[in-house]
């Protein structure tokens, strides 16, 4: 199976990329702020409570987040070409948690695609986002605080990849489909 991780800052085009990967390569697509924002929608108690994260631009707690990957893992069954994971892992535990739960089911990581974005670009797409995402963590107040979280715990988990032997770096500014051809190249080299 091909477990693909795709990894960057918020804004740094994941989930652009992850919908070709998935024209491309027939995987399935594992968002956990998709799957967050659904619950958000139908306003179920879940919903609730990751509102009170999203919103301030906060992470929701590991424990509960690697529970609900768990069952949208668990509900996607054994009869999949793949699986790309869009957002998550976002911090050291939850890509233990990972690691643990493919190895659970005989797979493991195939590959770290890191979209490479600086700062200021980042910001700028996000506001531009906003004026029609109608997130409520697409603002520039917000987004500032989504990167410092981005930096602060998610960074870390490229050294964790690199040690993994698992990481990719991809230019992720410029042409979407310039970046999807390097991203292709990344996978076919994996599968
Ligand atoms: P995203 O759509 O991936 O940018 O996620 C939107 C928001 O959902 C994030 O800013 C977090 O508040 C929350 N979220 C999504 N995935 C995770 C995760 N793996 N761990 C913690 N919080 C998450």
């Amino acid at each position: 199976m091909l477990n693909i991780v795709i990894f960057g800052a918020p804004g740094s085009g994941k989930g652009t990329q992850s919908e070709k990967i998935i024209e491309e390569y027939g995987v399935e697509h594992i968002s956990t702020g998709d799957v967050l924002r659904e619950e958000i929608k139908k306003r179920t108690e879940l919903g609730k409570l990751a509102a009170s994260y999203i919103d301030e631009g906060d992470f929701i707690p590991d424990s509960l987040m690697i529970k609900i990957l768990a069952s949208v893992l668990d509900a996607k069954g054994k009869d999949i070409k793949g699986v790309i994971f869009d957002g998550f892992p976002r911090t050291i535990p939850q890509a233990e948690a990972l690691d643990e739960m493919l190895a659970e089911r005989g797979e493991t990581v195939s590959v770290v695609i890191g979209l490479e974005v600086d700062g200021e670009e980042l910001i700028n797409r996000i506001v531009l986002r906003g004026k029609t995402s109608g997130r409520a963590d697409d603002n520039e107040h917000t987004a500032r605080h989504r990167l410092e979280n981005y930096h602060n715990m998610t960074q870390p988990l490229k050294k964790y990849y690199i040690e993994e032997g698992k990481y990719v770096s991809v230019p992720g500014k410029g042409d979407i489909d310039e970046i999807f051809s390097h991203i292709k190249e990344v996978i076919d080299a994996v599968k």
